[in-house]
């Protein structure tokens, strides 16, 4: 068969280095480089050019087992990572830093503070009420339901929970709050939040993302055309047509779409009312990454930075500003601190590098339950979809669904072969 990919991103990447063993495959991409989220930059510091990634950072062996083992085969460097946290309040005036939740208790700087206490209460509270709830699968109870129905304090809430899970998703509080329980349980066991014993396994990969990138892409970097934006897909009953921004068509056998849900539904010429249905549910957030060497959005003594770092700037908004400390996560050493912060407007001008305008899935019910009707548009109508929005957004999740298409496309083309013998 032929088929098209589109999208140059780490899922259509992965399913295009699978199915070239068995089929012609032609991948386009809109972008002039490959990696989609998964980006190392060149950023200029002094007299130095330094790459840094500023996507895709950390993984972890134990959960990511498909990733994991994709950079093994690949034989990409990996290094273990550092995953201290720092949890920074300024009203109440709080600090907790550590790289475990056992850790954290222990390093509270403001012991007579009230909201410390109840922070910690809850904190052991919550690790044992989710270990028995993370089999429920109730996405009608979100996370506010589950505080309301525990009786969480708002510290904790504000002070631990919410930061948390920002950081790791970039979601807003009201976001987070709604989130279906399944996902924000997701969310804290991939990430090893619950765990009150020291996190093992987490990774980042040496010279960053497009060290693994341009291994994956290097088998089949003659049928990767960069710089192809796709404007529409055509389905006909017996072949796909694939329309480009000022290029002529070209017709193939069948389509994987790598691109974001609502991209892949905006491309398709004639969606069904599945597609418009199950795409139409992932909506997207634009979220706005600061890179800069502005160490005030730091704890003052360096010796209490995490490698992710929080900071509740304003009780009143309960604003979460979050910080990754890229030089720690890529063993960079630099005169300043390399760092990465969203949801801050006061990186001071004079620190700041650049700033890069990302798209977040928002994680929702309606997500939740689109993911699960996958099966009803993947593989109609010689149509397939991968990427991270198929799980909690993250590599596992988007080489899962690689993997997921490429099975169904194996299947499928089986079928028609042997349909095509039985005529
Ligand atoms: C700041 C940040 C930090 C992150 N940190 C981590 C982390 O530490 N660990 C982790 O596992 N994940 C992390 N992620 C998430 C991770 O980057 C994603 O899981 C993953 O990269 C998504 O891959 P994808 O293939 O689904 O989509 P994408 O990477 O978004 O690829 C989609 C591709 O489709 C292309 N495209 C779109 N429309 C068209 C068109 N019309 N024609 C042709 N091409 C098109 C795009 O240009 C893009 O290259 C992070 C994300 C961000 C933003």
């Amino acid at each position: 068969m032929r088929v098209a990919i589109i999208g140059a991103g780490i899922s259509g990447i992965v399913a295009a280095r699978e199915l070239c063993a068995e089929h012609e495959v032609a991948v386009f991409e809109a972008a002039s480089r490959v990696g989609g989220d998964a980006r190392t930059s060149e950023i200029q510091i002094g007299n130095q050019v330094v790459p840094v990634d500023t996507g895709f950072l950390i993984f972890n062996e134990c959960r990511y087992p498909r990733f994991g083992s994709l950079l093994r085969e690949l034989g990409v460097a990996t290094r273990d990572a550092d995953v201290s946290l720092t949890i920074q309040s300024d009203k109440p005036n709080l600090l907790f830093r550590g790289t475990t939740l056992r850790d954290l208790l222990r390093s509270g700087r403001n012991f007579t503070s009230p909201a410390f206490y109840a922070t910690f209460r809850d904190l052991l509270r919550f690790a044992r009420h989710a270990k028995h709830f993370s089999a429920v699968e109730n996405v009608e109870f979100s996370l506010e339901d589950f505080i309301s129905l525990k009786r969480y304090s708002p510290a904790f809430v504000d002070l631990y929970l919410v930061p948390m899970l920002a950081g790791v998703s970039q979601m807003t509080r009201e976001e987070i709050l709604q989130l279906p329980l399944p996902y924000a349980f997701a969310f804290l066991n991939t990430h090893g939040l619950l765990q009150l014993t020291e996190p093992t396994g987490w990774k980042t990969v040496i010279g960053g993302a497009r060290a693994y990138m341009s291994k994956l892409t290097a088998p089949i970097e003659g049928f990767v055309h960069r710089n192809h934006c796709v404007v529409a897909i055509s389905r006909a009953p017996d072949h796909v047509l694939i329309k480009f921004q000022d290029r002529p068509s070209q017709r193939f056998d069948a389509v994987v779409l790598g691109t974001h849900a609502d991209q892949a539904l905006s491309l398709l010429a004639d969606p069904t009312r599945p597609e418009r249905r199950i795409l139409g549910a992932f909506q997207y957030r634009a979220r706005v990454g600061v890179l800069h060497t502005d160490r005030a959005l730091l704890p003052t003594d360096a010796s209490l930075w995490g490698s992710w770092n929080y900071r509740l700037t304003d009780a009143g908004t309960r604003t979460v500003a979050f910080t990754y400390n890229l030089s720690r996560l890529n063993g960079l050493t630099l005169p300043e601190p390399l760092l990465l912060t969203f949801n801050s407007p006061s990186v001071s001008p004079e620190h700041l590098l650049q700033t890069f305008d990302y798209q977040r899935v928002v994680l929702d019910r309606r997500s939740y339950l689109a993911q699960r009707s996958r099966s009803q548009i993947n593989g109609v109508r010689r149509t397939y979809f991968c990427g991270a929005y198929w799980g909690n957004g993250f590599h596992e999740d988007a080489v899962a669904s690689a993997h997921a298409v490429v099975d169904l496309v194996r299947q499928d083309n089986a079928l028609r072969i042997a349909e095509t013998c039985g005529k």
